[in-house]
């Protein structure tokens, strides 16, 4: 009897242990769950910790590419890289005795087919139909010179040109002036750059350097003709002159309205202006001046103006012809063995007027096909 009591008493300690445990366990279970499942449970944390772990590994990864390529470019540099120096009628490279000759040796240059057809909207032109230029395929590189393109006094580019001009362009007015140097790079770009080389119009600067021609800036008149000055940079803008009273009190408003007295004084010249008897001041190649020795760049002038002076092409810089009340600006080109006048655009007689010429590609070439 006693011993049954006893029994009774260890079976009733058995269930309410069994009890607790059980709402021990629940409760475990719950707060086990929700630590694990939970807002900020463990599955959570853990997925949290396996995409900064992965987003760690990526950007690591694309920081090593970036260092890859960074070295490939340093390499490329080293083994590909030229050092160009003109020697006479030739230039040279430093690194590897590559040897070129100025207008004579012709590259293996290859344009991008893909983008052969560019348009020149009226808006851009002046013009008033839209032009659509075509790539020419009939075409040979020649060796035009070298450039700094980054501006750290070594010659790495070697330039080339078409060995004659392409295509056909059209502008007309003010808004040929305003356009045309941009409108004269774009075409080029699109139509003449490879996957790797980008192509531009010729600019004045490239023909001085290609003859050896240092200009000391734009020359005008004062009023009657007495005093020659030098505009002595290449930024000049038409109210810079002292010229500018004379020639805005005669009037200037042209047929468009854009080129209003003030716009006009605005217009860069660059400062290749011409004087007022013909002389050119851009590059003298005037066969009889004796002051500009043609025979020591006959090369160089040919690549320039043609064999028989032939040429005739647009060049991506602004000039004018001032003189008097007078004046007329444009964009220059090449025409009859020379640079021909800057003006013929439009000037302060009121008239705009059309010009009409080729292009001349240049591309600077980093690296030899
Ligand atoms: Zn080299």
């Amino acid at each position: 009897m006693n011993k049954k009591k006893v029994l009774n008493k260890q079976n009733g300690i058995t269930l309410v242990a069994l009890v607790i445990t059980i709402v021990i366990l629940i409760i475990l279970a719950s707060v086990t769950l929700s630590a694990t499942i939970g807002e900020n449970g463990l599955i959570k944390k853990a997925q949290e910790a396996k995409d900064r772990t992965t987003n760690a590994i990526k950007a690591e990864e694309e920081e090593m590419n970036k260092l890859e390529q960074e070295l490939d470019t340093i390499i490329d540099n080293s083994v590909n890289s030229h050092i160009w120096n003109r020697s006479g009628h030739y230039v040279i490279c430093s690194h590897c005795d590559l040897k070129f000759e100025i207008g004579k040796s012709i590259i293996n240059y290859k344009t991008k087919l893909s983008e052969n057809k560019v348009e020149i909207t009226p808006e851009k032109s002046g013009y008033i139909e839209k032009q659509v230029l075509i790539q020419e395929q009939d075409i040979s590189w020649l060796v035009l010179g070298i450039a700094d393109e980054n501006k750290d006094g070594i010659n790495e580019s070697l330039l080339i040109t078409t060995d004659k001009p392409v295509n056909n362009i059209i502008l007309y007015g003010a808004t040929g002036y305003l356009y045309g140097v941009d409108e004269l790079n774009r075409v080029c770009k699109e139509l003449y750059s490879s996957d790797i080389e980008s192509a531009r119009s010729i600019s004045i600067e490239d023909i001085n350097e290609v003859l050896k021609y240092e200009p000391e800036g734009g020359t005008y008149t004062t009023d009657g003709a007495v005093t020659w000055q030098t505009t002595g940079n290449f930024t000049t803008k038409l109210k810079e002159l002292s010229i500018w009273n004379t020639i805005k009190s005669v009037g200037t408003k042209t047929p468009d309205g854009i080129n209003t007295e003030e716009a006009l004084g605005e217009y860069v010249l660059n400062g290749y202006l011409y004087r007022e008897n013909g002389e050119y001041l851009i590059c003298n190649i005037n066969k009889n001046d004796t002051r500009y020795p043609i025979k020591e760049i006959k090369n160089e002038l040919e690549l320039i103006v043609g064999a028989q002076n032939d040429f005739q092409y647009l060049v991506a810089s602004r000039g004018g012809y001032v003189a008097h009340s007078m004046y007329s600006i444009g964009i220059a080109n090449v025409s009859n063995g020379g640079i021909s006048n800057c003006g013929d655009l439009f000037g302060n007689t009121g008239l705009e007027k059309q010009i009409e010429a080729k292009l001349r590609p240049v591309v600077s070439l980093k690296q030899i096909p």
